[in-house]
This record gives C-alpha cells, structure tokens and sequence, in this order.
C-alpha cells in the first residue's frame, strides 16, 4: 500500500519523499484507523487527507473553517489535475449546482464544506447517497473551547461522524497545548494511540530577538536585505499599523496595512495583493493571518512584542511554509512589557490575568535567553530541544562575547536610582546619567543631582541594555506596573564596592546578526529565477490564482540549478506531477532552453522517463554530494571552492551527513586545521573529557582561547573516527 501511496506523491504532486510522520499518518488512514494529527504550520497536514483521498474510491469530505482556505486547496488540487470542490456562499447557482452534480456523479474526490454547511439537511442526504470514506477536519482546534478559535458547529461533527459511520475520520491541527488536543480526542471519541504528535520545531525558520532602538530605522535595514521577498509585520495597535506602513511606502517599499479598522473590502485586497505576489510586504495588526496559506514568506518581523509564546510562534509560523529559510525578528523594548502588562490589567477574569502574567513571563524567559532560543520556546510546548545549539537562531549563530568589569558603572546607575528616590524607571535615570535637561528632569530638579550627566560615555542604547542586566543580576527589582526600579540588598553590596559585576557591554550599533539571504541549500541562476518568475506570474494572473499555486518557488530554483529542457527531466524535480507538467511545462521549458542557448548551459540532469536510481541520483541532497565528492579525496579547500560556499557551510554539510548515519574519511579534516599540533591534542582531550556534542562548553573548557570554526572542523575529525 505504501509503495501505491509513494508513486501518487510523486506522480501527482511531484514530491520524492514523506514529510516526517506522513507516512505512518497516511498508513493509519488508509487502515481506516481514525487519526489525531497534530503538526505546527507547513508540516505538511494537508497531505496527509489529500493522499488518502486520492486512492479511496469514495468521496473524502474536508470539514474547513474559512471559506479561504477552501479556496485556496481546491486551487491547489485543481491545478495538480485533482477533482476537488467546494460549497459555500461564495459560488452562484449554477456553480453549486455544478459541484453538487460532481459530487452526486462520483467524479469529485475531495469536498470542502465548514461545518455549518455541511450540517444542512440537503447537504447531508447527498452525502447521504454517495460513499463517504473520509472525513477529514482541519483546524480541528476549533472544536475546543479553550482553543483560540472556538466555533460550536464543531462540536456537531461528532454526530456527523455517527451518519457517515464508514468514514475514517481524521482531525487535524496546528494547536500543540494538551489541553486543546484532550478536547479533540475526546469531543471526537478518538483513542490515544491514533494521534501522531509533531515536533514543533520549525528547523527552517532563523530566529532572531534584537533590542528596539530606531525600531524604523531596524526594520529598514532589515527589509533592505530582502529585496522583492514576501514578508510581514506584526504591530500591536492599528495606529501603529498605519504610521509604519505609511512610512515604509514613503520610503519606496512595496506594502499594505492589515487590521480590523480597515473596510472588509480594502483587508480582502491587500490580503489578495499580498497572496498573489502584487504586493510585498503587509504592516498588520494579529488580526492578519488566520486563513493564509502562502508558502514563500520569507520574513516575519515582530514590531512590538506579542502578546505570549503562543501567538508568537503562530505568528512567525506563517513564515517558510515552503521549508525554505525564513526569517523572524522580534524588536524588543522594555516599554513594550509595559503595554501587555496594560493588556493583562484590563482584563477582568483573575484567573485569565494570572495565566496571561505566566505566558508573559514565559516569553520574557525566551527574550532574555542567551542560550539557544529553541531550548524555552520549544519547552513552552513541552518539548525538549534535542540539541543544545541549532545554528539558526542568533544566540547559536552570534560568537560569545567577552564579559567586562561593569562594577562602576553600575554603580553609577545605582547611585543615580537612589538619589531619585527609587521612584523611576529606566527611561528617566538613563536620561539623568546623560545629563538631559528635558521638562520632566527641570520639573523634578533632578539636573541638580551630583549623577546628574555622569553617564555620557554610553548612549541610551547601552545604557537600557545595562539596566536591564541589573535588573537580571538581582541589583534592582522593578515594578511591573509602573515601570519603577528599586534597590536590592545586593545593590548596596555593590555601591559600597563589596561585590563586582561583570556582564555584557554592548557595541552602540545596530545589532549585528546577518539575516542569511540565502534562502535554500540550491545554488541557482537568479537570472533565470527572476524570469521563470515573472512567466509564473503571468501565467498565475491569467488564471486568476496566486503564483504559488502554478509552481512554488523551490520548483523554480531547481529549474534554475537543473536547467530541465525536456518534460522527462522537467518531471523529476520538486513539485512537478504529471498534470502540472502537462499544463504548465512548455512555458517554463521555452524559456529555460532560449536561455541555456544563448549561454551555452546544458541541463543538468540525466533524462530518463521516472527510473528511480535517476531520480535518486537528481534528487540527492546537497550534502550527500558534498559528502561523496569529499569522500573521494576533495580537500575541504577544494570543496569551498567548487561550491562557491564558506567552509562553515561544508562543516555544516559533512555534519549532517554524518548524522545521517554515513561515514567519512577522517584525515581531510585534520589537514583543514589550522591549530598546530599542540592545540588539536588539547581540543580532542577536551572532547573526550565532555563528548563532541556540546562544543559551547568545549569552547568554553579551552578558555575561549579556539574558535568555533576549528573546533567545528576537529569535531568532525572526532566523530568520523572509529
Ligand atoms: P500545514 O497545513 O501543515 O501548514 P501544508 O499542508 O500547507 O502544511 O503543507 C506545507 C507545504 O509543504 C505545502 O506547500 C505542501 O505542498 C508541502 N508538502 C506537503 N507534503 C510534502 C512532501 N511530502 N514533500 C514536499 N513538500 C510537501
Ligand atoms: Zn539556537
């Protein structure tokens, strides 16, 4: 059965390999086993219905919530050759009645309906007439009052289960609390040992937290690096919505406001421009996202802090669905804490406050973290981060910086906290050190203060980031209503110079995390891209669906690293079945020959009709490739050259494959160092003392004294070892 299941996920939908959990997910189906799928956002859900659908003989029924996402799967399927509807308001008579005879006739496979109309007594006596064999609920989560988006017809899909009692039933959602997914199981009646749990790590998407200080002037800088890319940005308030998006467009960016202040019909067409690529940014308010299901956004930045863990990770979650990287940034301020603390103190239910105030603090923990930032996320769903370094999150990513003796300056700061009387917050003693003489200082006479501009070495930047670690080495408490510091016993150990502080002195510049731009392991002509893109556009437009549906964007990378230039060689990569090669094929390969033409290129692939040791061969990953060619005598010198990548990149590579299970030859690695002997003993000492895995207490053991590229490299030495 599965080997049938594999040749559809490759015939039909043009992909080579399940997604994790896929597999047993479909097999469970197929067994008519009722199934609880719960997978963050781009885990691949859809699939696992839409390919059992395809090889029941019935009628799978998809039980959706919003008439979008309805949309936007039947585009999807329509353009993969699959007969699927839908039925809702948004159809005239004649297209409900088209679809209700498909349906009648046994020629559609899939049917899409939200609860309300699938409940309608001549909705189900059609059911009622045809074979039912799945029924599938997506954004189960609905079903569960404590879930975020609650809608009681939901809760009637239990006895629709009853009518149609031949069909599996398979509930599906992105929604990780235990709570929620308790609801489902036993709203559904499901057994546990149907339900397929996710990791929720999105392995994709680059995680980065940075100080707010020119929050525009940031999100600038950050947009920059990704010219004619999809991305959002999340605000709190709509005023807030409107002012950066107006500036962004002053400042010649390609954006759209989103929130619930705006008409339905300018939210409904900033959101279409957005999908279809018209449009590349959008500033919105939480408002924007339910129902979207565009795959290439590629950034997410969060302009104010989110409200908890939860919405954060949703939020960010819309970004790569693709699996290509994305990029998140949270723009942190400590005055944002003060508005979700305003948020929570409007609340009137006190055990809703007292839950809202822990989800701060959860948040606060994953902000303040200087260890990987997937280890307190991840934990938040109760999930332990299997590594203790991802790589792609800025605390893996940035070089540990040196800690420096502050005793001084926090007693500055200190000093300064007590002479106004531990009545203010940051903002205000930052603005006395650097001598400021604004009203509020005059007002309060605090320019006549001996600490009074004895700060000005430091710029306000530095000094907020000084403060807060105060706050976090327990010199000062500060109150969460209003902001104000006080002082600890441990301050005044501090002031009278009985305890030293040592911490972290921040370069008064903008942050210096790189957004990786790269945006897949695929080298690929952006030349080519850009034109298969726009023909993607084109042809999308004159369909009336949005760019993704005619191709994703990796299809077009690989066709801009292949240069495909037959239907044979076309089929092989991501995300060309059969149907979509049929269909859309002949543009996209016109244009890839004139271009290999004019220059000379030769595809890159061996044309034979579906040979699975060729596809194999095509569809190698980038690493194994690197790993083969290093295996047969390549220097790792060799290799960065013949790749056009840093040496991080093909550690990075030679590492994953290994993981894998393979194996490599040692000796390259050690002719890569560039320790001398004595320092490669003292490195893989230190390795069997603590193990190879954690190389930040490695690094640490050396004293800082190796970097993290040498100690990457004698890594692999260690691991390839036998
Ligand atoms: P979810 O509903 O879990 O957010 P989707 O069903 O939208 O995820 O899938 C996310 C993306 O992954 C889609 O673009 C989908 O086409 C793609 N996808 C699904 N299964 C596979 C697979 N086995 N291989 C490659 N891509 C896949
Ligand atoms: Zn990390």
């Amino acid at each position: 059965m599965i080997e049938k299941a594999s040749a559809v996920l490759n015939n039909v939908f043009g992909y080579h390999e399940f997604k994790p959990l896929q597999k047993d997910i479909i097999l469970n189906v197929l067994n008519k086993q009722d199934t609880l799928v719960i997978m963050p956002t781009g885990g691949g859900k859809s699939m696992c219905y839409q390919l059992p659908a395809l090889m029941f003989s019935g009628l799978t029924v998809v039980i959706s919530p919003l008439i979008s996402l309805m949309k936007d799967q039947v585009e999807q399927l329509e353009a993969l050759g699959v007969e699927a509807v839908f039925l809702n308001s948004s159809l005239d008579s004649q297209q409900y009645q088209n679809n209700m005879d498909l349906i009648r006739s046994g020629v559609a496979k899939l049917l899409y309906v939200a609860p309300e109309t699938l409940l309608m007594p001549r909705i189900l006596e059609l059911l009622d007439r045809c074979q039912v064999d799945a029924l599938a609920i997506d954004e189960a989560h609905c079903i569960s009052e404590w879930g975020h988006d609650f809608r009681p017809e939901y809760r009637q899909m239990v006895n629709v289960r009853k009518r149609f009692s031949n069909a599996v039933c398979i509930a599906l959602t992105a929604t990780a609390t235990p709570r929620v997914r308790e609801d489902i199981k036993q709203n559904l009646g499901f057994s546990a040992s149907n339900e397929f749990l996710a990791s929720f790590n999105r392995e994709n998407l680059f995680l980065e937290i940075v100080p707010k200080a020119n929050a525009v002037g940031q999100t600038v800088e950050f947009l920059k690096k990704f010219p004619d890319q999809s991305g959002i940005i999340y605000c709190l308030s709509r005023k807030q919505v409107d002012e950066l998006s107006d500036t962004l467009a002053q400042n010649g960016f390609s954006v759209k406001p989103y929130h619930a202040g705006l008409g339905e019909d300018i939210r409904k067409e900033n959101q279409e421009l957005f999908i279809r690529d018209d449009v590349q940014i959008v500033v919105a308010t939480v408002a924007f996202g339910m129902g979207i299901n565009k795959p290439n956004v590629r950034f997410v930045i969060h302009y104010d802090l989110p409200k908890n863990i939860e919405h954060y990770y949703q939020e960010i979650g819309r970004a790569g669905r693709d699996g290509l990287q994305a990029h998140c940034l949270l723009l942190f301020s400590y005055g944002d804490i003060q508005k979700v603390k305003y948020f929570i103190s409007q609340m009137t239910n006190e055990q809703e406050q007292l839950v809202a105030t822990l989800h701060l603090n959860d948040l606060l923990a994953m902000v303040e973290t200087d260890v990987c930032r997937r280890i307190p996320l991840l934990k938040y769903f109760g999930e332990t981060f299997q590594s203790d370094a991802c790589e792609i999150c800025d605390n893996c990513v940035n070089e540990k910086k040196p800690l420096v003796d502050l005793t001084e300056t926090a007693q500055k700061f200190l000093s300064c906290v007590k002479r106004t009387g531990e009545l203010f917050g940051i903002m205000h003693i930052v603005d006395v050190l650097r001598g400021s003489e604004s009203q509020k200082i005059i007002k309060f006479r605090h320019h006549l203060l001996s600490t009074h501009g004895i700060g000005t070495e430091y710029s306000k930047k530095q000094w907020s980031h000084l403060a807060r670690q105060f706050i976090q080495k327990g010199l000062l408490n500060q109150d969460l209503q209003h902001g104000s510091l006080k002082l600890t016993q441990k301050a005044y150990n501090v002031m009278l110079g009985r305890e030293e502080v040592m911490g972290l002195l921040e370069e008064d510049t903008t942050p210096a995390t790189k957004p990786k731009v790269r945006h897949s392991d695929l080298d690929f002509d952006e030349t080519l891209f850009e034109l298969l893109r726009q023909e993607r556009k084109r042809m999308a437009d004159s369909m009336g669906v949005p760019p993704y549906v005619v191709f994703p964007d990796k299809t077009l990378m690989e066709m801009a690293h292949f240069y495909p230039q037959s239907r044979d060689t076309l089929l092989q990569l991501h995300g060309v079945g059969e149907k979509k090669a049929q269909r859309f094929g002949d543009e996209f390969l016109s244009i890839i020959n004139n271009f290999c033409d004019e220059r000379g290129i030769r595809e890159k692939l061996e044309s034979s009709s579906s040979s699975t040791a060729t596809q194999t061969q095509t569809k190698k990953r980038k690493f194994t490739v690197i790993a083969e060619a290093y295996n047969e005598g390549k220097s790792i010198q060799q290799l960065t050259s013949d790749f056009e990548v840093k040496q991080e990149t093909i550690v990075q590579n030679l590492l994953k494959y290994l993981q894998e299970g393979n194996k490599l030859r040692a000796d390259g690695f050690l002719q890569a160092s560039k320790l001398d002997d004595e320092d490669q003993m003292r490195v893989l000492e230190m390795f069997r003392h603590l193990g190879a895995s954690r190389l930040r207490d490695v690094f640490d053991g050396l004293s800082e004294e190796i970097n993290y590229d040498e100690l990457r490299l004698l890594q692999l030495y260690w691991l390839s070892q036998d």
